[in-house]
């Protein structure tokens, strides 16, 4: 059976050995603590590798032109000559427990392409789960060497805040529905927008696509820019035909540039890796206490407390809290 070390691990990625690319990725995936183990040390290993890809995040409603989206586009960026790494942060719907992306066949030109790498959102578990392991992915992809790693998430929930926190530039698709364009849009989503672009501008829908580029023009007046340097833009394109793909990529490279140049490139992802930082301490610590005995005999009690009403959450809560104080080590 392969069994490879971890030596030839680190190897292979720098060699930029697609298959053992995609068992480091399986061992980032894996929740066996011994693999967790190997995967961290990887990964240290990988870090000064690490940072010079261009990370980019795409959101957008089912049905926005995800796929399409990032075919062609990711398609054109290998054209360009650059190698491109598609990750997905798809965590399962809470109601059928199903993935919401991965269900159908998706990117297939882009999949038997050399210069890219496809690879699905980890299976199952939550959030915080599969966000974890898909920005260990995203290191490794950039010690794999390609020039842009593309993180997908589908614009429902809270992930589209955890994929902003991890990438340079947030795209946001969009498309032109019958009237209000506003309606079905969450404000939260516009201030994480690097740039909106609205798709399907083909056809018999480029007027209607012109129009609600207007509106969420005027919607983006409305909020206080994030950044003093940059105010996003809203594009318009045919992610099926390929208009106005071109002209995306080039507001990407403006923003690294003058991103870069004012300094709030290197400041945003300085922050971004305190605050995994400090994501991963509270994640540690909850995985700690509530793996405690006490704990787990508490929390049923506690639980049956409060569903009764014998007991006010506060109480419950620093009941469960005083364990700390009194079991300090
Ligand atoms: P996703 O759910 O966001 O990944 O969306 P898909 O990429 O699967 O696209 C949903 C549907 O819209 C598919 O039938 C696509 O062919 C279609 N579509 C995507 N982009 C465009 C576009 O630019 N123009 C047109 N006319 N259709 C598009």
């Amino acid at each position: 059976m392969d069994r490879p070390d971890i030596e030839t691990y680190i190897e292979g990625v720098l060699k930029r050995d697609r298959r053992r690319i995609a068992k480091a990725i399986t061992l980032i995936e894996s929740t066996l603590p011994a693999h967790q183990e190997m995967s961290r040390e990887i990964l240290d290993r990988l870090i000064p590798y690490t940072g010079k890809a261009i990370r980019l995040g795409v959101t957008g409603l089912p049905g926005a032109g995800k796929s399409t989206f990032i075919e062609n586009f990711g398609t054109l960026l290998t054209e360009k000559g650059y190698r491109v790494a598609v990750l997905t942060v798809d965590p399962s719907s809470p109601k059928t427990g199903g993935s919401i992306l991965a269900d159908k066949t998706r990117m297939e030109k882009l999949a038997t392409n050399d210069r890219a790498f496809i690879r699905p959102s980890p299976s199952g578990g939550t959030l915080g789960g599969v966000a974890r392991k898909t920005r260990e992915t995203l290191f490794l992809c950039e010690a794999a060497g390609f020039d842009v790693v593309i993180v997908e998430t589908v614009g429902v929930g809270q992930s589209e805040v955890t994929v902003a926190s991890m990438v340079d530039f947030f795209l946001v698709l969009m498309i032109a529905g019958a009237g209000d364009e506003l309606q079905g849009i969450k404000k939260g989503v516009l201030e994480l927008a690097d740039a909106i672009a609205v798709n399907k501008a083909d056809g018999d829908n480029v007027e209607r696509t012109l129009m609600a580029r207007r509106q969420y023009e005027v919607a983006f007046h409305l909020l206080n820019p994030a950044s003093r340097s940059w105010t996003p833009p809203v594009l318009a394109c045919s992610a099926l035909t390929g208009d106005g793909l071109g002209k995306i990529w080039d507001v990407v490279c403006d923003h690294r540039d003058i991103m870069t140049a004012s300094g709030e490139f290197e400041k945003k992802r300085r922050e971004q890796a305190l605050d995994w930082m400090w994501f991963l301490v509270r994640e540690g610590l909850a995985d700690w206490f509530f793996g405690r005995e006490a704990i787990v005999r508490l929390v049923p009690e506690m639980v049956r407390a409060i569903e009764t009403g014998t007991m006010t959450p506060t109480s419950a809560a620093s009941r469960m809290l005083a364990f700390l104080k009194n079991n300090p080590s």
